[in-house]
């Protein structure tokens, strides 16, 4: 059967752009791939989607009907569409040997999807079914000061324990930004550690509590860093996908070992 990726990441990290990437990618190269949108507030449609939420829910109808601002609306779309996600499922199952790839591309506001119930019934009808990896989207670009890349990898972090899924870090927009400093840093932590005295200088703390805690995290974040995947990619120019395609590939091993047997326990 398929590997199916979810896509997360902040809001504006570049999660669709990506999925519109993937899916160029995947007619250039013939890989069998099928998108699914999740995301009720997006406009642009370069790509149509074999399922998109916005065939069923009326995400503007939405925030009239019930008065509801953007992010209110967006998880109220997410809940009409989990209650319509076992037909989802079963066009999934209907189709499997047909695809190598399901892709699925989350709302904007990464806590929309990421902590919702409709988000967690979605990823787990899906990863009970099928092999599922998470690549979370990092914004390179935005993520350069050492104290905001931790923060975004502590996110990260929290992402790996509550989807217990096999998880790359797809450093974005590589054309504008140089990964390789953050790729030192997960390496070693000394050189982190030297980039966060170097920022704490120009700030106002100094070497105060805040820089000391970021310290203390870092060696936490280590373990992490151990079983994170990552790939620098830019999904404006193309670069790193094909390593991406690989990553999400070869995830299957890794969600047998851990999210597979686990599964088998629990029944
Ligand atoms: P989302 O909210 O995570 O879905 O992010 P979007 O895909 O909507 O992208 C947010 C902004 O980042 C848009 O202006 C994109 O054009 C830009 N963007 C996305 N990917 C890249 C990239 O690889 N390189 C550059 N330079 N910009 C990007
Ligand atoms: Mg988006």
């Amino acid at each position: 059967g398929p590997v199916v990726t979810i896509l997360i990441g902040m809001a504006g990290s570049g999660k669709t752009t990506l999925f519109h990437r993937l899916h160029y990618d995947a007619q250039e190269k013939g890989r069998r791939c099928y998108f699914v949108n999740l995301d009720p507030a997006v406009l642009e449609v370069p790509i149509e989607p074999q399922i998109d939420i916005r065939d069923t829910i009326d995400y503007k109808g939405i925030m009239t009907e019930y008065k509801l601002g953007p992010n209110g609306a967006i998880v109220t779309a997410l809940n009409l569409f989990a209650t319509q996600f076992a037909d989802v499922m079963t066009i999934l199952e209907k189709r499997k040997n047909d695809y190598e790839h399901i892709i699925v591309d989350t709302p904007g506001q990464i806590e929309a999807f990421t902590w919702s119930a409709s988000g967690q019934l979605i990823a787990e009808s899906l990863a009970s079914t099928f092999a599922t990896n998470v690549v979370y989207v990092v914004d390179t670009p935005r993520t350069s000061a050492p104290a905001t890349f931790m923060s975004n990898m502590v996110y990260a972090c929290s992402i790996l324990h509550k989807y217990r899924l096999p998880l790359t870090a797809a450093f974005n927009k590589c054309d504008v930004a140089d990964h390789k400093p953050m790729f030192d840093w997960m390496e070693d932590f000394e050189a982190f550690h030297e980039a966060l005295d170097r920022s704490s200088q120009d700030s106002p703390d100094g070497a105060g509590y805040v820089t000391s805690l970021h310290r203390s995290m870092s060696l936490v974040l280590d373990e992490f860093y151990r079983v994170l995947d990552r790939v620098a990619v830019s999904a404006v120019d193309g670069s790193g996908i094909d390593e991406l395609y690989e990553r999400m590939t070869s995830s299957r091993a890794k969600y047998d070992e851990t999210y597979g047997r686990e599964l088998e326990q629990r029944i």
